[in-house]
């Protein structure tokens, strides 16, 4: 109810609040509830242990004790079934990993990544070179809620994030790049805190989950610049999935089951061709504004590399469920970022084509997945987790 209180248009996009809040309820979250069961969207593959690279004295390795998935065993496939070689914390004061509640289940599922490519996006820090790393996540079975990750390290992620690589701008920053990449983040951090506060551990004893108003409003509702961040970054990606709507209608979805690979397509297609939401936000996000000018592509690399280097940061994350929705949601902004700023994706619509690097099938899961999960109340499900991951469209 908190959100109805803001109206008009959301500030650097061309969408008003009310228009985001009626397309989202009437389309995009109902279809995106859809599209995140589809065996295609609901697997994600992700390297989760890769070292910090910018503080190797972090509790990682304690915190990766947090990791250990306690999930039934009939739900592992074989070659996970060996003995894990973590030790589980008894009382990890920072973590609520490594409770059945907390875990994070590596379903595996190989036949939803036929379509599997190298990906090479220059947003964002994404080793996916050593397969045998690589992990498979059924997102249904992990959705991003409370964890109990708090506390320093929590806090040093977040203070890098804004004291070194998006900088809140000063009042009457005329840098519109500078402006997007914090709003970014921002509505990121909006997106995850009501998450958080949308699936919270109310009772500890009874493990009762539930939704935490208070913490939803003081940590988000109550900011309004924080809420507009989050419409703002909601309409970053739709902008960047219509403009990828060619690409996305041909693209294949092949998870190795036609039914359901037909379903996912036939939900895209109602989304990125829906006549409602293109009268209602014709242009979400205008991107043809930013890197205008001499400077534009210093600038653009410059902000490549602080988004880079935010994507980097994931690594270091100390709360694996945590570090494994950051991951997915900075890749589905960065896949954003790829399709707005870079090559005209609809200048080469076919998947198919050769020479096509725009962005591969496997991105869509990025894109998409970020969205996923819960609707807290009227907001848009966003971020990207939101739009996204749908996120999270969220
Ligand atoms: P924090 O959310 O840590 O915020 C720190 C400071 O940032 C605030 O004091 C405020 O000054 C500023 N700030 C807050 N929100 C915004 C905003 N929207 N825009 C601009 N500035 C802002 N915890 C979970 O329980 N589940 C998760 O899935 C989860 N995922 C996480 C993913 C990542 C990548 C990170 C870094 C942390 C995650 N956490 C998660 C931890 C969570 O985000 C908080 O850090 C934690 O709950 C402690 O919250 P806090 O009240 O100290 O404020």
């Amino acid at each position: 109810q908190d959100t109805c209180k803001y109206s008009g248009i959301i500030e650097d996009c061309c969408c008003d609040y009310e228009s985001v809040n009626n397309v989202n309820r009437a389309i995009l979250h109902p279809l995106l509830q859809q599209l995140v069961t589809t065996p295609f969207f609901r697997y994600f593959k992700v390297k989760l242990w890769c070292d910090c690279p910018f503080w190797p004295d972090d509790g990682m390795c304690r915190l990766r004790d947090c990791s250990v998935c306690e999930c039934p065993e009939h739900e592992f496939p074989e070659s996970f079934k060996k003995p894990s070689p973590y030790i589980l914390p008894k009382d990890d004061p920072v973590c609520q990993e490594g409770k059945p509640e907390g875990t994070v289940d590596r379903t595996l599922d190989g036949k939803s990544f036929n379509g599997w490519v190298e990906i090479d996006n220059r947003w964002t820090h994404d080793d996916e070179t050593d397969d045998g790393e690589m992990t498979y996540v059924n997102l249904q079975l992990n959705p991003e809620r409370y964890t109990g990750y708090t506390g320093p390290s929590a806090r040093r992620i977040w203070d890098a994030i804004y004291s070194e690589y998006c900088p809140r701008y000063a009042y009457g920053e005329t840098c519109p790049e500078k402006k997007v990449l914090y709003k970014l983040i921002s509505g990121l951090h909006s997106s995850i805190s009501i998450h958080i506060g949308a699936d919270y551990l109310l009772d500890e004893s009874s493990y009762k989950w539930g939704p935490n108003h208070e913490l939803m409003y003081n940590r988000v509702l109550k900011h309004p610049d924080r809420v507009e961040n989050l419409y703002f970054t909601f309409l970053f990606v739709l902008r960047a999935v219509t403009k990828a709507a060619a690409y996305l209608d041909q693209a294949e979805y092949d998870s190795g089951n036609r039914e359901e690979d037909l379903r996912a397509q036939s939900l895209i297609r109602k989304m990125v061709h829906n006549s409602e939401l293109q009268a209602a936000c014709a242009l979400p996000f205008d991107e043809a504004e930013l890197w205008q000018g001499q400077g534009g592509p210093i600038l653009r690399q410059q902000i490549q590399n602080q988004f880079r280097n935010i994507s980097a940061l994931m690594d270091c994350v100390g709360c694996e469920k945590c570090r494994l929705w950051g991951k997915l949601q900075v890749l589905g902004l960065g896949t954003a970022m790829k399709i707005l700023f870079s090559v005209n994706v609809q200048s080469n619509p076919d998947p198919h084509h050769r020479n096509n690097d725009v962005y591969k099938t496997a991105e869509a899961v990025k894109l998409f997945g970020g969205h996923i999960t819960r609707e807290p109340g009227p907001l848009p499900n966003i971020n990207t987790k939101n739009l996204q991951h749908a996120w999270i469209l969220m």
